[in-house]
C-alpha cells in the first residue's frame, strides 16, 4: 500500500496534522496502534488553555525548592528512585525556567496560543462537536489570602497579552459556583479558554471527519518505521505502507521512534492521573476548577466529575500509583462536598510529553529526508493539537507559515 504521507500517532496532535495535511491536498494514511485518542489525549482536564501564556516553569524560588523537597505536595511529587534519572532533564528545566529564559518561552509559544481556540473552533464546526465545548472559561480558585493577593497582582502583570477574566470575591465566586465549600475566597475566572467533556470524544471526533473526507485510519506499529528504496515504510495490519513523507506525532512515545533513528531529543515525562466522581444530591459543577495549591482541576466530564492532576515525576512505564491522586481527592472534598463516589475502578495514568525548554519539537528531522516531527507539547498538547497540526502542514507543503517555526526546530538538539 502507497499514500504520499504518513502520520504516526492519532493522538489530538497526530489527528490534527492529519487533517491539516489532508485539507493541503496531501493523500495522507494515520497509523496508530490503538483507536484514535486513548494515549495522553484520551484522559486530559479539557482545558482549551487560550490563558495560559506563560509555560508552566520550574520553581526558582528556595521556599517553593525547600517544600516540593519534602515529597509531600499535592501538586508535585516524585519517585525517590527515579530521580537520580530525571535530575539532569530536571537540572536543565530549572536553567530554562530563569525569568529571562522563562519570558523568551512565553514570546515564542504565543503565536501558538494565540491562535488555539479559533483552529480548534473551525474542527469541532466541521466535526459537528459542538456538543462536546463549551465557551464559560474555567475558575482558578484560592484558599490562602496572600496567595489570593500575590495571584490578583500578577494578573495584572499579564495586561498587555489582552486576556479577559473576572476577579472573584468570595460571594461572587460562590453565586456563580454555588456549591463550592466554605474555605474557598475567591477566584479568577479566565474567559477566553473553552473545555471539553469528552476530550478522548473529541480527538476520536476529529479522526472520523479525517476518515470522512477520505483519510484513511490504520493500526500499525510506528516502531517498525523504516526506509526502503528512497521511501519511508511502516508495517499495519494491512501489510506494509510506504510514502514519500512521515511526520511522527507519538506524544510521549516519540523516543521509541527517534532514538533508533539516531536522535537524542531530552524529553521528559510529567505524569499525571484522573478519576471520574459522582456527586451528592445531584450537584453540578458549572465550571471547570483549577485549586493553584493542590494543583489539580475538577471538571465537568461526560462521565461525572474528573478530577486530574498535576505532575508526578517517575519512570514513564512504573506502574501507577494513588498517592497523588488521594492527596488531591482530600482537597476536592473540601473544595466541592458534593463530590461524590469514585466511578472508575483504577484511576487513569496519563504522560505528559515535555520539552525543558517549554516549547514543542516542530519540523523537519535534520538528518533524514521525508521525516518530520511534531511532539513535546507537555501541560498543553489538547490546546495546541490543532494550531501546531496547521504549522506542521505548512512546512511539509512549503506554503508560508502562520508564524516562524524556529522556536520550534528540532535541530535546536542537535
Ligand atoms: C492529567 C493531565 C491533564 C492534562 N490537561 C490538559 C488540559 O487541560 N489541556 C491541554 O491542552 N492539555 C492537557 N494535558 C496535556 C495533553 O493531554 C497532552 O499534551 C496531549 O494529549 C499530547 O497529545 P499527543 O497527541 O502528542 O500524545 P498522545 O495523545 O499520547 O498520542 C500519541 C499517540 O501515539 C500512539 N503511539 C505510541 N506509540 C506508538 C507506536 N509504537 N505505534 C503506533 N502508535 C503509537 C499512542 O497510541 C497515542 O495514540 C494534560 C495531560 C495530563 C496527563
Amino acid at each position: 500500500m502507497y499514500c504520499q504521507t504518513i502520520v504516526l500517532g492519532a493522538g489530538i496532535v497526530g489527528v490534527s496534522t492529519a487533517l491539516h495535511l489532508q485539507a493541503r491536498g496531501r493523500q495522507v494514511i494515520l497509523i496508530d496502534r490503538d483507536t484514535p485518542g486513548s494515549g495522553t489525549s484520551h484522559g486530559n482536564a479539557g482545558l482549551i488553555e487560550r490563558s495560559s501564556v506563560i509555560p508552566y516553569a520550574f520553581p526558582r524560588s528556595v521556599g517553593a525548592l525547600l517544600r516540593y523537597g519534602l515529597n509531600r505536595q499535592p501538586d508535585v511529587r516524585y519517585s525517590l528512585l527515579h530521580l537520580p534519572k530525571a535530575a539532569p532533564w530536571l537540572l536543565r528545566y530549572w536553567r530554562q525556567s530563569a525569568p529571562s529564559r522563562l519570558a523568551a518561552a512565553a514570546a515564542d509559544m504565543l503565536p501558538l496560543v494565540q491562535r488555539c481556540v479559533e483552529e480548534h473552533d473551525a474542527l469541532i464546526e466541521a466535526a459537528g462537536l459542538t456538543a462536546v465545548v463549551q465557551a464559560k472559561g474555567w475558575i482558578e480558585v484560592y484558599r490562602d489570602p496572600a496567595l489570593f493577593a500575590q495571584a490578583k497582582a500578577e494578573v495584572k502583570g499579564l495586561a498587555r497579552y489582552g486576556l479577559r477574566y473576572e476577579i472573584l470575591e468570595r460571594e461572587q465566586l460562590q453565586a456563580r459556583e454555588q456549591r463550592l465549600g466554605n474555605d474557598v475566597i475567591g477566584g479568577i475566572h479566565w474567559l477566553d479558554p473553552k473545555t471539553v467533556s469528552n476530550p478522548g470524544g473529541l480527538t476520536r471526533g476529529y479522526a472520523a471527519l479525517f476518515v470522512k473526507r477520505g483519510g484513511q485510519f490504520i493500526q500499525g506499529d510506528a516502531r517498525s518505521l523504516r526506509q526502503v528504496d528512497g521511501h519511508w515504510q511502516v508495517d499495519s495490519q494491512r501489510g506494509p505502507i510506504s510514502a514519500d513523507e512521515v511526520v511522527a506525532c507519538l506524544g510521549p512515545q516519540s523516543a521509541e521512534l527517534y532514538a533508533p533513528l539516531g536522535y537524542r531529543f531530552p524529553l521528559g515525562i510529567k505524569r499525571g492521573y484522573h478519576m471520574h466522581y459522582a456527586t451528592l444530591d445531584d450537584a453540578q459543577l458549572q465550571h471547570s476548577i483549577c485549586d493553584t495549591q493542590g494543583g489539580y482541576v475538577l471538571a465537568p466530564m461526560a462521565r461525572g466529575v474528573r478530577l486530574t492532576t498535576g505532575i508526578e515525576f517517575a519512570a514513564s512505564d512504573a506502574p501507577g500509583n494513588e498517592i497523588q491522586l488521594n492527596r488531591c481527592e482530600t482537597l476536592a472534598r473540601q473544595l466541592f462536598p458534593a463530590l461524590g463516589e469514585r466511578l472508575d475502578d483504577t484511576p487513569w495514568l496519563g504522560r505528559r510529553p515535555c520539552m525543558p525548554d517549554m516549547r514543542p519539537v516542530i519540523g523537519p528531522a535534520s538528518r533524514h529526508k521525508g521525516l518530520w516531527f511534531n511532539f513535546g507539547h507537555a501541560h498543553h498538547g489538547l490546546t495546541l493539537g490543532p494550531v501546531c497540526g496547521r504549522l506542521l502542514a505548512e512546512l511539509v507543503t512549503g506554503e508560508a507559515p502562520f508564524t516562524d517555526p524556529a522556536p520550534y526546530s528540532a535541530a535546536r538538539f542537535d
